[in-house]
Protein backbone atom coordinates (compact mmCIF):
# COMPACT_ATOMS: atom_id res chain seq x y z
CA UNK A 1 0.00 0.00 0.00
CA UNK A 2 1.39 3.44 -1.11
CA UNK A 3 -0.22 5.90 1.12
CA UNK A 4 -1.21 8.98 0.25
CA UNK A 5 1.14 11.14 3.04
CA UNK A 6 3.23 9.49 5.72
CA UNK A 7 4.91 12.66 7.93
CA UNK A 8 8.16 12.39 8.08
CA UNK A 9 10.59 12.90 11.05
CA UNK A 10 13.95 13.89 10.17
CA UNK A 11 15.80 12.39 13.44
CA UNK A 12 15.82 15.34 16.27
CA UNK A 13 12.29 15.72 17.07
CA UNK A 14 12.00 13.22 20.22
CA UNK A 15 15.49 14.58 21.48
CA UNK A 16 14.27 18.18 21.59
CA UNK A 17 10.75 17.35 23.26
CA UNK A 18 13.22 15.63 26.00
CA UNK A 19 15.29 18.58 26.25
CA UNK A 20 12.14 20.64 26.40
CA UNK A 21 11.10 18.92 29.87
CA UNK A 22 14.98 19.46 30.81
CA UNK A 23 14.54 22.69 30.77
CA UNK A 24 11.75 22.38 33.16
CA UNK A 25 9.18 24.70 30.70
CA UNK A 26 6.20 22.53 29.13
CA UNK A 27 3.91 24.98 29.13
CA UNK A 28 4.08 27.43 26.10
CA UNK A 29 6.28 30.43 24.98
CA UNK A 30 9.63 28.73 26.16
CA UNK A 31 13.01 28.56 24.50
CA UNK A 32 11.85 26.31 21.37
CA UNK A 33 8.75 28.41 21.07
CA UNK A 34 10.74 31.56 20.35
CA UNK A 35 13.53 29.53 18.43
CA UNK A 36 11.07 28.56 16.20
CA UNK A 37 9.13 32.68 16.02
CA UNK A 38 12.91 33.12 15.10
CA UNK A 39 13.54 31.02 12.67
CA UNK A 40 9.88 32.11 10.86
CA UNK A 41 10.92 35.90 11.38
CA UNK A 42 14.84 35.06 9.88
CA UNK A 43 12.86 32.60 7.01
CA UNK A 44 10.41 35.17 5.47
CA UNK A 45 11.23 38.67 6.52
CA UNK A 46 8.32 39.05 8.60
CA UNK A 47 7.94 42.27 11.12
CA UNK A 48 6.95 39.24 13.94
CA UNK A 49 6.11 35.43 13.56
CA UNK A 50 4.06 33.93 16.39
CA UNK A 51 3.22 29.83 16.83
CA UNK A 52 0.24 29.18 17.20
CA UNK A 53 -1.77 25.22 17.79
CA UNK A 54 -2.92 25.62 14.12
CA UNK A 55 -2.79 27.63 11.17
CA UNK A 56 -6.65 27.47 12.06
CA UNK A 57 -5.97 29.24 15.58
CA UNK A 58 -3.94 31.80 13.23
CA UNK A 59 -6.87 32.81 11.15
CA UNK A 60 -8.98 33.27 14.07
CA UNK A 61 -6.63 35.59 15.45
CA UNK A 62 -6.31 37.28 12.08
CA UNK A 63 -10.00 37.80 11.92
CA UNK A 64 -10.00 39.13 15.55
CA UNK A 65 -7.20 41.59 14.14
CA UNK A 66 -8.97 42.62 11.34
CA UNK A 67 -11.81 44.18 13.64
CA UNK A 68 -13.93 41.87 11.72
CA UNK A 69 -17.53 43.21 12.94
CA UNK A 70 -20.97 41.12 12.35
CA UNK A 71 -22.33 41.71 9.04
CA UNK A 72 -18.61 42.64 7.63
CA UNK A 73 -17.66 40.96 4.21
CA UNK A 74 -14.31 38.95 3.48
CA UNK A 75 -13.66 38.08 0.20
CA UNK A 76 -11.61 34.42 -0.34
CA UNK A 77 -12.00 31.81 -2.91
CA UNK A 78 -14.65 28.83 -2.12
CA UNK A 79 -12.03 26.38 -3.39
CA UNK A 80 -10.38 26.63 0.19
CA UNK A 81 -10.33 24.60 3.42
CA UNK A 82 -12.92 25.80 5.68
CA UNK A 83 -10.93 27.44 8.41
CA UNK A 84 -10.61 30.08 5.62
CA UNK A 85 -14.38 31.20 6.20
CA UNK A 86 -14.72 29.64 9.70
CA UNK A 87 -12.62 32.28 10.86
CA UNK A 88 -15.07 34.90 9.61
CA UNK A 89 -17.95 33.25 10.34
CA UNK A 90 -17.41 32.94 13.97
CA UNK A 91 -16.50 36.72 14.18
CA UNK A 92 -20.25 37.28 12.58
CA UNK A 93 -18.72 38.15 9.54
CA UNK A 94 -19.90 36.79 6.15
CA UNK A 95 -17.59 35.12 3.56
CA UNK A 96 -18.22 36.16 -0.14
CA UNK A 97 -16.75 33.78 -2.47
CA UNK A 98 -14.86 34.29 -5.69
CA UNK A 99 -14.45 31.98 -8.63
CA UNK A 100 -10.51 30.73 -8.97
CA UNK A 101 -8.07 31.09 -11.96
CA UNK A 102 -8.07 27.54 -14.11
CA UNK A 103 -4.25 27.89 -14.27
CA UNK A 104 -3.09 27.74 -10.33
CA UNK A 105 -6.78 27.12 -8.77
CA UNK A 106 -5.58 30.33 -6.80
CA UNK A 107 -8.37 33.34 -5.92
CA UNK A 108 -8.69 35.13 -9.46
CA UNK A 109 -7.51 38.47 -8.83
CA UNK A 110 -9.10 40.44 -11.63
CA UNK A 111 -12.64 39.17 -9.92
CA UNK A 112 -12.23 41.20 -6.70
CA UNK A 113 -12.84 44.37 -6.96
CA UNK A 114 -16.35 43.84 -8.69
CA UNK A 115 -17.13 41.98 -5.19
CA UNK A 116 -15.93 44.77 -3.02
CA UNK A 117 -19.05 46.30 -1.22
CA UNK A 118 -19.49 49.39 2.03
CA UNK A 119 -19.15 46.17 3.87
CA UNK A 120 -15.88 44.63 2.69
CA UNK A 121 -13.16 44.69 5.11
CA UNK A 122 -10.19 42.42 4.47
CA UNK A 123 -9.36 39.90 1.34
CA UNK A 124 -8.19 36.54 2.02
CA UNK A 125 -6.05 34.89 -0.69
CA UNK A 126 -5.62 31.35 -0.12
CA UNK A 127 -2.17 30.22 -2.10
CA UNK A 128 -3.35 26.45 -3.34
CA UNK A 129 -0.87 23.78 -3.52
CA UNK A 130 2.04 26.13 -2.30
CA UNK A 131 2.03 28.60 -5.32
CA UNK A 132 1.35 32.04 -4.63
CA UNK A 133 -1.24 34.30 -5.61
CA UNK A 134 -1.13 37.37 -8.19
CA UNK A 135 -0.02 39.61 -4.79
CA UNK A 136 1.03 42.78 -6.40
CA UNK A 137 -2.87 43.09 -7.62
CA UNK A 138 -4.21 42.12 -4.72
CA UNK A 139 -1.96 44.33 -2.47
CA UNK A 140 -2.68 47.25 -5.08
CA UNK A 141 -6.70 46.74 -4.50
CA UNK A 142 -6.31 46.47 -0.80
CA UNK A 143 -4.79 49.67 -0.62
CA UNK A 144 -7.06 51.58 -3.05
CA UNK A 145 -10.18 50.21 -0.66
CA UNK A 146 -8.07 50.79 2.38
CA UNK A 147 -8.69 46.40 3.04
CA UNK A 148 -6.99 44.57 5.33
CA UNK A 149 -4.93 41.23 3.67
CA UNK A 150 -4.54 38.09 4.98
CA UNK A 151 -2.95 35.93 3.29
CA UNK A 152 -4.07 31.76 4.12
CA UNK A 153 -0.08 30.68 3.30
CA UNK A 154 -1.33 27.21 5.37
CA UNK A 155 0.51 25.09 2.71
CA UNK A 156 3.18 28.01 1.56
CA UNK A 157 5.94 27.41 3.74
CA UNK A 158 9.40 27.88 2.21
CA UNK A 159 7.66 28.87 -0.92
CA UNK A 160 8.07 32.57 -2.74
CA UNK A 161 6.03 34.85 -4.96
CA UNK A 162 8.59 37.73 -6.14
CA UNK A 163 11.24 36.56 -4.07
CA UNK A 164 9.26 37.59 -0.97
CA UNK A 165 8.34 34.45 1.38
CA UNK A 166 4.59 33.50 1.21
CA UNK A 167 2.35 34.78 4.55
CA UNK A 168 5.04 37.79 4.77
CA UNK A 169 3.29 39.55 1.84
CA UNK A 170 -0.40 40.64 3.01
CA UNK A 171 -0.62 42.40 6.11
CA UNK A 172 -0.76 39.32 7.95
CA UNK A 173 -0.33 35.31 6.83
CA UNK A 174 -1.06 32.37 8.41
CA UNK A 175 0.84 29.14 8.59
CA UNK A 176 0.68 25.44 9.40
CA UNK A 177 2.15 22.83 10.22
CA UNK A 178 -0.18 20.09 10.57
CA UNK A 179 0.70 16.89 9.57
CA UNK A 180 -0.46 16.69 6.14
CA UNK A 181 1.98 19.98 5.53
CA UNK A 182 5.44 20.07 4.69
CA UNK A 183 6.72 21.09 7.95
CA UNK A 184 4.91 19.55 10.38
CA UNK A 185 4.51 19.20 14.40
CA UNK A 186 1.43 16.73 13.80
CA UNK A 187 -0.65 19.87 14.65
CA UNK A 188 0.97 23.62 14.49
CA UNK A 189 0.66 26.90 13.01
CA UNK A 190 1.70 30.28 12.91
CA UNK A 191 0.64 34.11 12.37
CA UNK A 192 3.10 36.05 10.36
CA UNK A 193 2.48 40.00 11.41
CA UNK A 194 3.98 41.90 8.25
CA UNK A 195 1.85 45.61 9.58
CA UNK A 196 3.93 46.48 13.18
CA UNK A 197 0.68 48.40 14.05
CA UNK A 198 -1.03 44.91 14.77
CA UNK A 199 1.68 43.32 16.88
CA UNK A 200 0.85 44.24 20.00
CA UNK A 201 -2.70 43.29 20.13
CA UNK A 202 -2.14 40.28 18.46
CA UNK A 203 0.23 38.91 21.42
CA UNK A 204 -2.49 40.15 23.56
CA UNK A 205 -5.59 37.78 21.61
CA UNK A 206 -3.24 35.40 22.04
CA UNK A 207 -2.85 35.19 25.59
CA UNK A 208 -5.77 34.89 26.60
CA UNK A 209 -6.58 38.60 26.22
CA UNK A 210 -4.02 39.40 28.89
CA UNK A 211 -0.83 41.65 28.78
CA UNK A 212 1.14 39.06 29.78
CA UNK A 213 3.45 38.89 27.11
CA UNK A 214 4.76 42.91 28.11
CA UNK A 215 4.78 41.61 31.61
CA UNK A 216 7.40 39.08 31.49
CA UNK A 217 9.63 41.67 29.19
CA UNK A 218 9.15 43.68 32.08
CA UNK A 219 7.19 46.71 30.27
CA UNK A 220 3.78 46.38 32.26
CA UNK A 221 4.40 45.34 36.57
CA UNK A 222 1.17 43.08 36.54
CA UNK A 223 -0.71 41.24 34.11
CA UNK A 224 -4.19 41.78 33.37
CA UNK A 225 -6.93 41.21 31.30
CA UNK A 226 -7.06 43.92 28.83
CA UNK A 227 -8.52 42.87 25.57
CA UNK A 228 -10.97 39.51 23.96
CA UNK A 229 -8.31 36.66 23.39
CA UNK A 230 -8.44 32.51 23.95
CA UNK A 231 -5.43 30.04 24.12
CA UNK A 232 -3.24 29.73 20.56
CA UNK A 233 0.09 28.97 21.66
CA UNK A 234 1.15 25.57 21.78
CA UNK A 235 2.80 23.75 24.10
CA UNK A 236 6.93 23.52 23.92
CA UNK A 237 6.61 19.64 22.93
CA UNK A 238 5.25 21.02 19.75
CA UNK A 239 7.78 23.57 19.19
CA UNK A 240 10.62 21.29 20.20
CA UNK A 241 9.14 18.70 17.51
CA UNK A 242 8.76 21.86 14.85
CA UNK A 243 12.05 23.12 15.73
CA UNK A 244 14.07 20.03 14.22
CA UNK A 245 11.76 20.29 10.95
CA UNK A 246 12.49 24.03 10.54
CA UNK A 247 16.23 23.43 11.16
CA UNK A 248 15.82 20.43 8.31
CA UNK A 249 13.62 22.70 5.49
CA UNK A 250 15.97 23.20 3.12
CA UNK A 251 16.67 19.24 2.70
CA UNK A 252 12.56 18.91 2.87
CA UNK A 253 12.05 20.86 0.26
CA UNK A 254 14.82 19.85 -1.87
CA UNK A 255 13.35 16.52 -1.82
CA UNK A 256 10.01 17.11 -2.33
CA UNK A 257 10.31 19.19 -5.19
CA UNK A 258 13.05 16.40 -6.76
CA UNK A 259 9.68 14.14 -6.08
CA UNK A 260 7.23 17.06 -7.64
CA UNK A 261 9.55 17.15 -11.16
CA UNK A 262 9.74 13.31 -11.32
CA UNK A 263 5.74 13.42 -11.99
CA UNK A 264 6.25 16.28 -13.64
CA UNK A 265 8.34 15.11 -16.29
CA UNK A 266 6.57 11.42 -15.96
CA UNK A 267 3.19 12.60 -17.18
CA UNK A 268 4.00 15.39 -19.85
CA UNK A 269 3.68 13.01 -22.71
CA UNK A 270 0.05 12.33 -20.93
CA UNK A 271 -0.41 15.70 -21.07
CA UNK A 272 0.51 16.37 -24.39
CA UNK A 273 -2.14 13.27 -25.64
CA UNK A 274 -4.98 14.97 -24.20
CA UNK A 275 -5.21 12.80 -20.83
CA UNK A 276 -4.80 15.00 -18.54
CA UNK A 277 -3.17 18.35 -17.73
CA UNK A 278 -0.44 18.90 -14.95
CA UNK A 279 -0.12 22.01 -12.59
CA UNK A 280 0.82 25.29 -13.72
CA UNK A 281 3.55 27.51 -11.99
CA UNK A 282 3.51 31.38 -13.03
CA UNK A 283 6.95 32.96 -13.71
CA UNK A 284 6.90 34.83 -10.61
CA UNK A 285 6.11 32.04 -8.34
CA UNK A 286 8.77 29.76 -6.70
CA UNK A 287 6.82 26.90 -4.90
CA UNK A 288 7.54 24.20 -2.30
CA UNK A 289 6.02 20.97 -3.88
CA UNK A 290 3.34 20.44 -1.32
CA UNK A 291 1.50 18.52 -3.72
CA UNK A 292 1.09 16.94 -6.65
CA UNK A 293 -2.40 17.16 -8.70
CA UNK A 294 -3.40 15.94 -11.99
CA UNK A 295 -6.60 17.49 -13.60
CA UNK A 296 -9.11 14.83 -15.39
CA UNK A 297 -11.51 15.21 -18.40
CA UNK A 298 -14.63 14.37 -15.72
CA UNK A 299 -16.01 13.28 -12.95
CA UNK A 300 -16.16 9.74 -13.66
CA UNK A 301 -13.02 9.42 -15.49
CA UNK A 302 -11.50 10.46 -11.70
CA UNK A 303 -14.07 8.64 -9.71
CA UNK A 304 -12.58 5.29 -11.90
CA UNK A 305 -8.80 6.29 -11.71
CA UNK A 306 -9.14 6.81 -8.04
CA UNK A 307 -10.85 3.38 -7.94
CA UNK A 308 -7.91 1.57 -10.09
CA UNK A 309 -5.51 2.73 -8.15
CA UNK A 310 -6.65 1.68 -4.90
CA UNK A 311 -7.30 -1.47 -6.44
CA UNK A 312 -3.24 -1.60 -6.87
CA UNK A 313 -2.16 -0.47 -3.81
CA UNK A 314 -2.23 3.47 -4.24
CA UNK A 315 -3.83 5.80 -2.27
CA UNK A 316 -5.18 8.78 -4.07
CA UNK A 317 -7.41 11.76 -2.90
CA UNK A 318 -9.21 14.56 -4.50
CA UNK A 319 -9.92 17.77 -2.31
CA UNK A 320 -11.91 20.78 -1.19
CA UNK A 321 -15.70 20.45 -1.72
CA UNK A 322 -16.24 24.11 -2.37
CA UNK A 323 -17.42 25.99 0.31
CA UNK A 324 -20.25 27.82 -1.55
CA UNK A 325 -21.89 24.80 -2.17
CA UNK A 326 -21.36 23.22 1.64
CA UNK A 327 -24.15 23.21 4.24
CA UNK A 328 -22.71 26.08 6.75
CA UNK A 329 -21.37 27.89 3.29
CA UNK A 330 -25.00 28.02 2.14
CA UNK A 331 -26.77 29.38 5.38
CA UNK A 332 -23.17 31.39 6.08
CA UNK A 333 -21.55 32.90 2.98
CA UNK A 334 -22.64 34.52 -0.22
CA UNK A 335 -21.33 33.56 -4.03
CA UNK A 336 -19.90 36.44 -5.80
CA UNK A 337 -20.69 35.97 -9.69
CA UNK A 338 -20.38 32.66 -11.35
CA UNK A 339 -18.17 30.03 -9.66
CA UNK A 340 -17.60 27.94 -13.18
CA UNK A 341 -13.95 27.30 -12.46
CA UNK A 342 -14.14 25.99 -9.12
CA UNK A 343 -16.95 23.83 -9.86
CA UNK A 344 -15.34 22.45 -12.71
CA UNK A 345 -12.17 21.86 -11.32
CA UNK A 346 -12.61 20.60 -7.82
CA UNK A 347 -14.66 17.94 -9.53
CA UNK A 348 -11.49 16.49 -11.70
CA UNK A 349 -8.54 17.20 -9.61
CA UNK A 350 -7.01 14.12 -7.90
CA UNK A 351 -3.67 14.18 -5.95
CA UNK A 352 -1.30 12.26 -6.03
CA UNK A 353 1.24 10.71 -3.27
CA UNK A 354 3.69 12.91 -2.21
CA UNK A 355 6.20 12.35 0.80
CA UNK A 356 10.11 12.44 2.05
CA UNK A 357 10.40 8.90 1.46
CA UNK A 358 8.43 7.69 -1.30
CA UNK A 359 11.09 6.01 -3.54
CA UNK A 360 11.61 6.07 -7.20
CA UNK A 361 9.89 2.83 -7.70
CA UNK A 362 7.15 3.92 -6.02
CA UNK A 363 6.82 6.80 -8.15
CA UNK A 364 7.10 4.80 -11.59
CA UNK A 365 4.12 2.40 -10.28
CA UNK A 366 2.40 5.59 -9.82
CA UNK A 367 3.31 7.17 -12.77
CA UNK A 368 2.36 3.93 -14.59
CA UNK A 369 -1.11 2.75 -13.03
CA UNK A 370 -2.18 6.52 -14.68
CA UNK A 371 -1.12 6.40 -17.88
CA UNK A 372 -2.95 2.69 -18.22
CA UNK A 373 -5.99 3.75 -20.93
CA UNK A 374 -9.14 3.90 -19.34
C1 LIG B 1 -4.33 22.92 6.18
C2 LIG B 1 -5.01 24.19 5.84
C3 LIG B 1 -5.61 24.99 6.83
C4 LIG B 1 -5.74 24.56 8.27
O1 LIG B 1 -4.54 24.30 8.89
P1 LIG B 1 -4.54 23.67 10.36
O2 LIG B 1 -3.14 23.89 10.82
O3 LIG B 1 -4.89 22.21 10.20
O4 LIG B 1 -5.53 24.39 11.18
C5 LIG B 1 -6.16 26.20 6.46
N1 LIG B 1 -6.16 26.61 5.19
C6 LIG B 1 -5.60 25.87 4.20
C7 LIG B 1 -5.60 26.39 2.80
C8 LIG B 1 -5.03 24.63 4.50
O5 LIG B 1 -4.50 23.89 3.52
Amino acid sequence: MIPFNKPYICGKELWNIAQAHANGVMAGDGSFTKQCNEWLEQRTGCHKALLTHSCTAALEMAAILADIQPGDEVIMPSYTFVSTANAVVLRGGVPVFVDIRPDTLNIDETLIEAAITPRTRAIVPVHYAGVGCEMDTIMDIAQRHNLLVIEDAAQGVMATYKGKALGSIGHLGTLSFHETKNIISGEGGALLINDPKLAERAEIIREKGTNRSQFFRGQVDKYTWVDIGSSYLPGEIIAAFLMAQMENAESITEQRLDLWKHYHDALGSLESAGRLRRPVIPESCQHNAHMYYILLDSLETRTALMAKLKEQGVNSVFHYVPLHSAPAGLKYGRVHGIMTHTEDLSERLLRLPLWVGLTREQQERIVRYVSLER
